[in-house]
């Protein structure tokens, strides 16, 4: 029996993640949405068609249609144990924020937590002929690689995956130690590299110094998931000798990857950070720090919502403050507006604004090495990537490695 992929997202953007393996048994990987101001959804899926419903980590974009699939049926699904927490997390804010535009309730969600098998990395879960093995994807805490096995073919879904060491995370496991017929690979930066890590954690840590001595505070808007914590951990990695300022869903996030452990480098030094970290729950509290010399780690990473927002409001009018953007900044939101403006003449009489690129994904070269570790002869299925990543990345594999390299559109089928 062949084994096909179809892919019912957006293969060719970073968007959308959904994967359906159809051979003997069907695996849906991922079921994820396009945040923007409606959100958009992927291709609907025959749920009682369904076997295995596959979640690679906890982004909106890889889960954040996933109760869609629980308001009829009751497939089980794997994840990891960091995944559903934070995936609980996440669903619920999103609730808050887009829940108008949403098919499915919380209790939907509450379906498919009640038919998750939480699985660890490197462990097997075997079904009905079908093997699924969950991978460290080295992306968030608890994220995921996903190998399939089914009909005699073996397929890799990279998911979203970083091959480099972060203070808060070991890289992606490189070493599967199976030959495959099939990568679906990400390519989110495909065509670019990063900046050297070690050197723009000193300039961070230097340029927050230098603010908070003359006189400033900083701020800095960071994703709840993974990137405050790591901001954190940098902070501590350079005995930052100032008052570190917590807000918002990344207290939260923080005591959900404490009490998995198992998922993180180095927990305790993640806890003693923690611990010495002030926490901010109450508006007297935020309008009190505003005017203090310290640094406050807030969400949300793009300034689209989240405590970040009016910190912003309240410190960007004066020039002896800084704002570092962390993380990447899509079109249309209020964090690359700011960016931009940051350039223009007006913005000199405000607060500095700086962007450091602390990414969580592989970039170019890290990518490559991946592709350069897969063992086989597989076809390398090139998705989540914008404008030139994809082809970029994909030909290096093609030219250097002799792969055979797909671009994949919207609703299109492949035989593996
Ligand atoms: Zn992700």
């Amino acid at each position: 029996m062949s084994v096909k992929i179809a892919f019912l997202g957006m293969p060719n953007k970073v968007g959308r993640s959904a994967y359906l393996i159809k051979g003997s048994r069907k695996v849906l990987l991922d079921y994820g949405v396009d945040l923007g101001k409606t959100p958009q959804f992927p291709d609907p899926v025959d749920v009682s068609s369904l076997d295995l419903f596959v979640i690679s980590h906890s982004h909106l974009d890889h889960m954040g249609a996933a109760p869609m699939l629980y308001v009829s049926g009751d497939v089980p699904a794997i994840t990891t144990p960091p995944s559903i927490e934070i995936s609980d997390l996440l669903i619920r804010d999103f609730m808050k924020l887009s829940g108008e535009y949403l098919l499915f309730e919380y209790i939907d969600f509450i379906s498919l937590r009640r038919n998750v098998h939480l699985l660890g990395y490197r462990k097997p879960f075997l079904f009905d002929g079908v093997s699924v093995t969950l991978f460290d994807a080295g992306h968030i805490p608890g994220s995921a690689q996903v190998l399939v096995e089914m009909d005699g073919r073996r397929i890799l879904y990279t998911g979203d995956i970083n091959t480099y060491e972060t203070m808060l995370q070991s890289p992606a496991d490189m070493d599967l130690g199976v030959e495959l017929d099939a990568v679906i690979m990400e390519s989110t930066y495909g065509n670019s590299r990063h900046p050297d890590r070690r050197e723009m954690e000193r300039r961070f840590v230097e340029q927050a110094i230098e603010t908070i001595e003359s006189g400033g505070t900083v701020l800095v808007p960071a994703f709840a998931v993974a990137r405050s914590q790591e901001i954190l951990l940098i902070l501590d990695k350079y005995d930052f000798p100032y008052e570190i300022v917590m807000d918002g869903m990344a207290i939260e996030v923080t005591k959900i990857l404490l009490s998995q452990p198992g998922y993180l480098r180095d927990p305790e030094r993640l806890r003693r950070a923690f611990n010495a970290v002030r926490k901010i729950y109450r508006w007297r509290d935020r309008k009190k720090v505003v005017n203090e010399r310290c640094l406050i780690i807030a969400p949300a990473g793009m300034l689209g919502g989240g405590a970040a927002v009016f910190y912003l409001n309240k410190l960007i009018d004066d020039p002896k403050n800084r704002i570092f953007l962390v993380g990447y900044q899509a079109p249309g939101t209020p964090g690359r507006s700011l960016l931009e403006e940051a350039e223009s003449e007006e913005a000199r009489d405000r607060a500095d604004v700086v962007y450091m690129r602390f990414s969580a994904h592989a970039d170019v070269d890290g990518l490559f090495r991946f592709a350069s570790s897969i063992e086989g002869d597989p076809t390398f299925y090139i998705v989540h990537g914008d404008g030139d990543a994809r082809m970029n990345i994909g030909e290096l594999i093609s030219d250097r490695l002799g792969y055979r390299v797909v671009y994949p559109g919207h609703r299109e089928e492949y035989i593996v």
